[in-house]
């Protein structure tokens, strides 16, 4: 397989720069061809603006769909976002590794999502969900958190993990076209020990060896 893997942490020695060198390793030893984004190593802007472009439709007022649609006929989007999309287009799996920052995606990782999905490129024109742009390629949200697994329990404090990352699952990836894995969830790691991190870096390994024949997941409607 063809797999991107997408890094937003801003501390590279941290917990989830190790699940992402675990990734790296894994399916690069597996015989995959791995292409990564290291978000903050990259430097990428977040900021969707007209920066996303080389081309104009409107240069009297900025509607960004308008723009992207544009920008999607003419080959108008500026390189860095062009490159993101093409690494995206050329992936039968993506992954993104994280930690939950306010119940949701790190800015860097939601300001790619805004600047790098866009439509035209892909989505729109009618293809949406089943027949998404991406259809047949899978994702994979790989992420960590602070509070407990106990938390995220639909009767949890803080309530089912689930539907806390259905924005994402469903509102960008199946949206798209992916079919969704289920999430790698590890709870807690900064509470943990590193025999505790060991065991559970070595248990995304041993999902990653046999990633290929796993079936998608249904992640829910609202
Ligand atoms: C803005 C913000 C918002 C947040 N919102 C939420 C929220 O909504 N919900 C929630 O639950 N939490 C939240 N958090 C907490 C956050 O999710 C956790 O702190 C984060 O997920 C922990 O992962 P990390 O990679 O940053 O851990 P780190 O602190 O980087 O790592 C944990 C430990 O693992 C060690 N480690 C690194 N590499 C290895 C290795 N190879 N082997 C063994 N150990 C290793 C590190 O040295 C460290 O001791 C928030 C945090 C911030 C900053």
């Amino acid at each position: 397989m063809n797999v991107l893997l997408v890094l937003a942490h801003p501390e590279r020695r941290s917990f989830n720069g190790a699940m992402f060198d675990t990734a790296l390793d894994t399916l690069g030893a597996a015989g995959h061809n791995v292409v990564t984004s290291d978000l903050y190593r990259m430097g990428f802007d977040p900021v969707s603006s007209r920066r996303n472009f080389t081309s104009v439709k409107d240069a009297d007022y900025l509607k960004l769909q308008i723009e992207e649609m544009h920008a999607s006929e003419v080959n108008g989007f500026a390189v860095e976002v062009d490159t993101e999309i093409a690494k995206i287009e050329s992936a039968d799996l993506m992954i993104w590794q994280f930690p939950l920052w306010w119940f949701g995606l790190p800015a860097i990782l939601k300001g790619w999502v805004d600047r790098v999905f866009a439509m035209g490129r892909t989505y729109g024109n009618g293809h949406i969900y089943d027949t998404g742009k991406f259809t047949g390629k899978k994702a994979l949200l790989s992420l960590t958190t602070g509070g407990p697994e106990a938390a995220y329990l639909a009767d949890g404090f803080n309530g089912d993990l689930n539907a806390i990352l259905r924005p994402i699952q469903r509102g960008v990836l199946k949206f798209t076209g992916f079919s969704v894995l289920a999430p790698q969830v590890v709870y807690g790691p900064v509470r943990a020990n590193d025999a505790q991190r060991a065991t559970w870096l070595e248990s995304w390994a041993l999902r990653l060896e046999s990633i290929d024949s796993e079936s998608s997941i249904d992640v829910g409607r609202y």
